[in-house]
């Protein structure tokens, strides 16, 4: 029901209420009129006059208790109705009743249906005493204690009842609360200020039959009676207002907001027996509002309320009025007026809630601030994962949990080459990149996966309660498989390759260790050219320094701790050196020499690449200016990590190193590896583009073994292709391997690229390569990487007395014819396709 109804409802069953009232003071009235018509009494005017001054003074003399809007009295109106009918016949007393009534509110100014309804209830309750006390009490005037107070008691019984049976159900409906609790209100009051009035009555009738005089002296005594009596309610409702309000500011000392709101409207409509409370706060656009028990509304604020009559409105300050919250509002039906003790009341409780809603904001505001540090904490900021240090927690905790179900085990996941995404296209793009993959892993965990971003491009997961650890290499699979399809950056598809890791929990050693075990499988796997590595400890001491080596690298550059070693590539019919490839060394103080795929990573990690680069670059063509001026023309062969390509400064710097060492542009050879990003990026284009004008010429190393080499070779135009090792170990055994040599030598012939065999190590292998076609060949049948120096000794020594010579040509099918001097210059030509 709409409040608004239940309004209009309450109003109807009031009128209906009041109107039968009305109706049976009206028959009561009648019958009294004709009664007295037809018996009058002696002196009716004095005896009723009396009488009528007696009623309007018991009525007059009231305590006030005020409930919602509405005032409630409780007066002396029955107490001079009982000495009436004790004293005059119960039709006097009824009509004198309904005179003296009216005459009575007349004088307090009551309004008019409340008038009438105090006219016909106390006519009603003189009616049914009067018949009550001369139906049973024929003996009041005879002698004896008992015989006069007992009917007076009963009729008194009669009264109060029949008071109440009208009262209680008018003041449940005016101000809708519950007949039940209204009848338990104050009932021990109540009780002993019926047993007083009825003491009153029958001291007083006791009195009057000594000596009818004596009624002068009845009203003071009552006044005394009176006075004592409504200062013990009004102690009483004082009493019960602080004790009220003392539990009101307790409860109030919580720290949750929506507690010491609902308490606060709750209790106060209680406290205050407001119809409505509204309590609006300034922070945070809020306003709740409610009754005594229920919270009606609770939200934004400006909702408008169906309550009106009397607002009060109270600021919520605290005493120093120096930071208001917010505003408190009470609603009433009606016209109402706080006493001074209840604006005292108001006033205290305002500041008591002011100071519970700004400890429970201060708490609150507390309480975020602890959760985003917390969160902080243990999130990476940028994808919301895990971050390391909640990995190691949560690691640690899974794995000191004794009874811990099934295996745990955890997938390290690195990019690789993602250093290049941000360099060529921003941070932005390569946030991007770690937030897409962040989300894709999140997808394809399980609940109880827990994924994290260790920092930079290495993310992991920690897989929990597994059925056996031989699950992990499955569940690593799903998780890198999610990261094929290539990225989508504002329309641009980038594809990024990841490695992985996987070991499972150790049984000693705990997080620290788990963690440690799969980043050297994550580095087994990314030497081996594998996407997946499973720990496996026999592999394990090798990579142990790989992980102290990081601090190192800073130091190595500025040293110059990292020398280059050259392995010569020959003509594999002729034997005749054609260049030499510089393979990069460090000579760990320490460690020893370190090779290259050890710390290459690190390195194009570290930030620390372009002056590595340098150093290499300068180390290869001061070894190649060396044995062009004793004679050897041996271009030198550089490696280039594919970051390096990504730095449009690089083609100038290779130039100028090139004019510094007075080297013609040819005498260098760049080797490239295949990756995906380098064919799809425009720097790298420009780059290469740029480095071919310049006249260097470009190699593809490891050809055969990346993803797409030919679509790769029609967009990055190369003079080199170096077949990788792999396949000229495997030929003899697999067709697979052979087939793969033969269809890169048909594709060098028809685009007219030297082909090189990378990794020949034994003579069939340098015969069978050479009757396939292929002119040049690398491999430790020729030479071991050496340094510069000892490679200039070998050219000066030769072969067979012939200088520049490292092996003996193959002599049967002719070969030294096979292989004239113009075949040579071919293999170093620069007839390429443009
Ligand atoms: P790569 O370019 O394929 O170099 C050839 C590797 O094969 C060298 O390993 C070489 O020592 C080895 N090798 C040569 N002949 C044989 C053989 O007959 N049998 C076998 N089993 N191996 C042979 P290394 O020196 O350890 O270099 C490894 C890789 O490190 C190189 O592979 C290259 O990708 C990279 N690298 C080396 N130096 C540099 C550098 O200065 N810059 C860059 N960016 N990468 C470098
Ligand atoms: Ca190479
Ligand atoms: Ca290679």
């Amino acid at each position: 029901m709409a409040p608004q109804d239940r309004q209009t409802g309450t109003d109807q069953r009031l009128r209906l209420l009041v109107g039968l009232v009305v109706v049976f003071a009206a028959g009561a009235a009648t019958v009294s009129v004709a009664l007295l018509v037809q018996n009058p009494v002696r002196d009716t005017a004095i005896v009723g006059a009396a009488l009528v001054f007696l009623i309007s003074l018991g009525f007059t003399v009231k305590v006030r208790i005020r409930i919602r809007a509405t005032q409630h009295y409780i007066a002396w109106t029955e107490t001079a109705i009982m000495i009436g009918l004790a004293l005059a016949p119960t039709p006097l007393v009824v009509v004198s009743t309904g005179i003296g009534v009216a005459i009575g509110t007349a004088l307090t100014r009551i309004p008019p249906f409340k008038a009438v309804f105090g006219v016909g209830k106390n006519m009603i309750v003189a009616t049914a005493a009067g018949l009550v006390l001369h139906g049973t009490g024929q003996s009041i005037s005879g002698d004896g204690l008992v015989a006069v107070i007992a009917p007076l008691a009963i009729a008194y019984l009669a009264a109060v009842v029949i008071d109440e049976l009208i009262t209680l159900p008018v003041i449940a409906i005016a101000t809708g609360t519950r007949l039940s609790s209204l009848f338990y209100q104050d009932w021990d009051l109540r009780l002993t200020d019926s047993f007083a009035r009825l003491l009153v009555v029958v001291g007083t009738v006791l009195t009057l039959r000594m000596d009818n005089r004596l009624l002068l002296a009845v009203p003071p005594l009552v006044l005394s009676l009176h006075l004592l009596y409504s200062n013990r309610v009004k102690a009483r409702t004082e009493q019960q207002a602080w004790q009220r309000l003392a539990r009101t500011t307790d409860a109030l000392n919580v720290v949750d907001l929506d507690q010491v709101l609902t308490t606060a409207v709750t209790q106060a409509a209680e406290l205050f027996s407001a119809d409505e409370v509204e309590i609006e706060l300034r922070e945070g656009d809020r306003t709740v509002r409610g009754g005594a028990g229920t919270i009606t509304y609770d939200g934004p604020a400006a909702e408008p309320t169906t309550v009106d009559g009397t607002v009060l409105t109270t600021p919520l300050e605290g005493h120093d009025r120096a930071v208001g919250v917010g505003t408190l509002r009470l609603r009433f039906r009606g016209p109402v007026q706080l006493s001074e003790r209840e604006q005292y009341t108001l006033r205290t409780f305002a500041s008591a809630l002011c100071t519970a809603v700004r400890n429970a904001q201060a708490y609150a505001e507390l309480a975020r601030i602890a959760d985003e540090h917390a969160y902080a904490a243990t999130h990476d900021a940028l994808t919301g994962l895990a971050n390391r240090r909640h990995l190691l927690d949560q690691g640690t905790e899974q794995l000191s949990t004794r009874h811990a179900e099934g295996v745990t085990a955890l997938v390290l996941i690195d990019l690789n080459h993602f250093k290049e995404v941000n360099d060529t296209l921003g941070h932005a793009a390569g946030d991007q990149v770690l937030v897409q993959v962040a989300e894709r892993l999140s997808g394809a965990a399980q609940p109880t996966d827990l994924v994290a971003r260790l920092g930079g491009d290495e993310f992991a997961v920690l897989l929990r309660g597994l059925p056996a650890p031989a699950v992990a290499a499955h569940r690593a699979e799903t998780l890198l498989s999610t990261l094929h399809e290539p990225f989508d950056l504002d329309g641009m598809r980038i594809s990024v390759e990841a490695s992985g890791g996987i070991a499972a929990a150790p049984a000693t050693g705990g997080m620290a260790e788990l963690l440690r075990r799969a980043d050297v499988a994550m580095y087994q796997a990314k030497r081996a050219g594998q996407r997946i590595s499973t720990y496996a400890p026999n592999r394990d001491t090798a990579d142990v320094a790989r992980l102290t080596l990081g601090g190192d690298l800073p130091r190595a550059v500025a040293d110059q701790e990292f020398t280059v070693n050259f392995q010569p590539i020959v003509d594999l019919g002729t034997g005749a050196v054609t260049g030499a490839e510089a393979l990069a060394r460090w000579h760990h103080p320490t460690h020893g020499m370190i090779d290259p795929l050890r710390f290459l990573e690190a390195v194009e990690r570290s930030g620390l690449l372009p002056a590595f680069a340098e150093a290499i670059l300068d180390q290869a063509l001061v070894a190649a200016a060396t044995w062009r001026d004793a004679g050897f023309d041996v271009p030198v062969a550089v490696n280039v990590s594919p970051r390096s390509l990504l730095d449009a400064r690089f083609p100038g710097s290779v130039a100028a190193r090139l004019r510094a060492h007075d080297l013609p542009p040819d005498s260098l050879v760049l080797e490239l590896t295949e990756t995906l990003t380098l064919s799809q990026l425009d720097v790298v284009d420009r780059v290469l583009s740029r480095l071919r004008d310049e006249g260097v010429r470009l190699a593809l190393d490891d050809f055969g073994t990346g993803y797409s080499s030919l679509s790769l070779l029609s967009r990055i135009p190369v003079h080199e292709l170096k077949i990788d090792r792999s396949f000229v170990t495997e030929m003899e055994s697999s067709a697979e391997a052979a087939a793969v040599i033969r269809s890169t030598l048909d594709l060098g012939r028809s685009l007219d690229l030297t082909v090189i065999a990378e990794g020949v190590e034994n003579e069939p292998q340098r015969r069978a390569l050479w009757e396939l076609g292929c002119t040049g060949g690398q491999g430790h049948l020729f030479a071991r990487p050496m340094p510069a120096g000892t490679l200039l000794a070998a050219l000066r020594r030769g072969s067979g007395g012939r200088p520049g010579l490292l092996a003996a040509p193959l002599h049967d099918a002719g070969a030294v014819v096979r292989l004239p001097a113009s075949r040579r210059s071919a293999t170093r030509g620069r007839n390429q396709p443009a």
